[in-house]
């Protein structure tokens, strides 16, 4: 399709907006973008292929789904509001490789959606959701290659940061056990109808073919991390000994991570996702001996 006539161009989104009376809903996070270096720079990113299929979340008036249509074999997106399903029947009648669906990410198999053949995610995300969709994804360990999407900067900074950092905590570490994130680009909020409050950022995270970290119990470990970060001001023993999810006592934390070599008073942000794994090996072998 010819630039100008894309939904890029932000004549053409108000355009389509207007023709088709549509009120933007706040609370399904849409703030839909008009920026084409933007699109080009996550799709580049997603490093798209005519071998890749593609699964959008919130495809919105099919912006980017556009750019994904032209650079991949196929996509499919998903969108939860009803108003906007007839408007992408028109703005995407040009592609035979896009499939919508309505409904809520939340709820859909999307491993199934592939038939468990691999597949790239890309999305521009709602922010109001956009942790929660991430962490499902990962959690639900779904085939896919990558996630490439447009999310709070701030939330970015915490998906990539380090132990020491003000932004490490638990969502880094659970991104981090899953994925390599890869900060492709920062986005300021013009690039976006109606401008969203933040700076947004493109991150892209490669998903592991296995967890950065063996640990035996798995479910311990993020326990630990949720503790440790619960009262991030206290010492890693008093936090996780406080935490309402876990049954360890200050002293036995204090032991576990003596037996490690770490000063008893460390606090959680001092320690690595692999120093986690042996905290939660240990305490759950201690445990284990009772
Ligand atoms: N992709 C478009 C773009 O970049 O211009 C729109 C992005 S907008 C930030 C987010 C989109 O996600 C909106 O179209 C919104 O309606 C949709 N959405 C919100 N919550 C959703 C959910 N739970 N499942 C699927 N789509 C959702």
């Amino acid at each position: 399709m010819d630039r100008e006539k894309m939904l890029s161009n932000p004549q053409e989104t108000i355009r389509v907006i207007k023709e088709n009376e549509f009120t933007f809903r706040k609370n399904y996070g849409q703030n839909f973008l008009i920026d084409s270096h933007v699109i080009d720079k996550i799709v580049a990113a997603a490093e798209i292929d005519k071998e890749t299929d593609v699964l959008e979340i919130g495809p919105g008036i099919g912006t980017l789904t556009q750019y994904l249509a032209e650079a991949a074999r196929s996509v499919t997106a998903v969108e939860i509001d009803d108003k906007l399903i007839p408007i992408l029947g028109k703005t995407l009648s040009e592609y035979d490789n896009v499939k919508v669906i309505h409904g809520d990410i939340m709820k859909q198999d999307v491993a199934a959606i592939f038939d468990g053949k691999p597949f790239k995610i890309v999305a521009n995300l709602p922010y109001y959701i956009t942790t929660p969709i991430i962490m499902s994804l990962l959690e639900l360990r779904v085939p896919a290659d990558s996630i490439t999407v447009m999310i709070q900067k701030e939330v970015a900074d915490r998906m990539k940061a380090g132990p020491g950092s003000k932004d490490y905590g638990a969502l880094s570490l659970a991104v981090q056990y899953y994925c390599e994130p890869y900060l492709a680009a920062n986005v300021p909020p013009n690039c976006f109808m109606p401008r969203p409050q933040v700076g947004s950022a493109v991150i892209r995270l490669k998903i592991l073919d296995k967890p950065s970290v063996e640990v035996k119990d798995e479910k311990l470990l993020f326990k630990i991390i949720r503790g440790a970060f619960n009262q991030r001001r206290k010492t890693l023993a008093n936090a996780v000994a406080n935490f309402e999810g876990l049954s360890f006592t200050r002293s036995e934390v204090e032991e576990a991570l003596s037996n490690l070599g770490f000063d008893t008073r460390v606090r959680g942000e001092a320690l690595t996702l692999e120093e986690f794994g042996k905290l939660s090996d240990e305490l759950g072998s201690l445990k284990a001996g009772e």
